[in-house]
């Protein structure tokens, strides 16, 4: 029996003998099927030809896999008075990032903000005593691994700890979720966003589809939507989805600019 992990899109499977018959992650229309032919790592292989890297990102830790591996997931350790918040998910666990990310405290609990991130979140979650994984119910669908520690909420927010809480936005998924940290940024307050409002390469705006690597962009409504979600949010920051693709300061403005740019973008 082995773990078997998606090489386009990074998401762990359930234990099998042999390798699933096709990835729903990348058969949707938001990602894609490599055009060689789907393609399977088990967990060792992957393991074998990938190390996991830690480092500072605009504040933050962070880890990922080196040599860049699927669509170059980076999970972002949050910091809360009895432990760590981990956002979003990364293919792979090891022994030597696990036994950093104890030595900074432990997980008390991980978030996603949507399935390109659900990665090997069942490995993390056991290395830390079955923690809670927080994913918005309107995705459940494309939960690749189902585990008992994954707890599916559902509404528009769900509040993790005093200064940690979930938004549902939806737009590039329906649960698309951005994690509020209030205390990010020196006090100013921080937005998470994974790719649910992506941080443009300039580090000055951020956009927003329903498919980046197939170019759909997403309507009107549904950035209305994101817009009216992140609305009430104090935040002077946003952490984006990938290694240095954050807004450092003033990003409550470039948001907010950058909805008005899209909207009369696609009008
Ligand atoms: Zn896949
Ligand atoms: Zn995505």
């Amino acid at each position: 029996m082995a773990l078997f992990t998606c090489f386009q899109c990074g998401a762990q499977f359930p234990e099998s003998e042999t390798p699933p018959q096709s990835c729903s992650i990348c058969e949707d229309e938001r990602q894609f099927v490599h055009w060689s032919g789907q393609k399977w790592l088990t967990r060792e292989e992957l393991a074998a030809t990938h190390r996991l890297a830690w480092r500072d990102d605009l504040g933050l830790g962070g880890i990922g896999l080196e040599p860049g591996f699927a669509i170059g997931q980076r999970a972002l350790l949050v910091p809360e008075n009895d432990g760590l918040v981990m956002w979003d998910c990364i293919p792979l666990a090891t022994e030597a990032a696990i036994g950093h990310v104890r030595s900074l405290g432990g997980l008390k609990a991980i978030a996603i903000s949507h399935p390109h991130f659900y990665g090997a979140l069942a490995d993390w979650s056991e290395a830390f005593g079955n923690a809670p994984v927080y994913l918005h119910g309107d995705d459940r669908r494309w939960i690749t691994r189902p585990h008992p520690a994954i707890a599916l909420w559902t509404g528009d927010s769900l509040r993790l700890s005093d200064g940690i809480m979930l938004v549902r936005a939806g737009g590039h998924f329906a649960g698309g979720t951005v994690l509020h940290w209030r205390s990010g940024a020196d006090e100013r307050g921080a937005l998470l966003t994974g790719d649910i409002a992506t941080v443009a390469m300039d580090r000055r705006f951020v956009s927003f589809m329903r498919s980046y690597p197939n170019y759909i962009p997403l309507n009107a409504d549904a950035v209305k939507g994101i817009a009216d979600a992140v609305s009430p949010l104090r935040f002077d920051r946003i952490y984006g989805g990938w290694w240095g693709r954050n807004i450092a300061s003033e990003a409550k403005a470039a948001f907010e600019a950058s909805v008005k740019r899209y909207l009369s973008a696609i009008a």
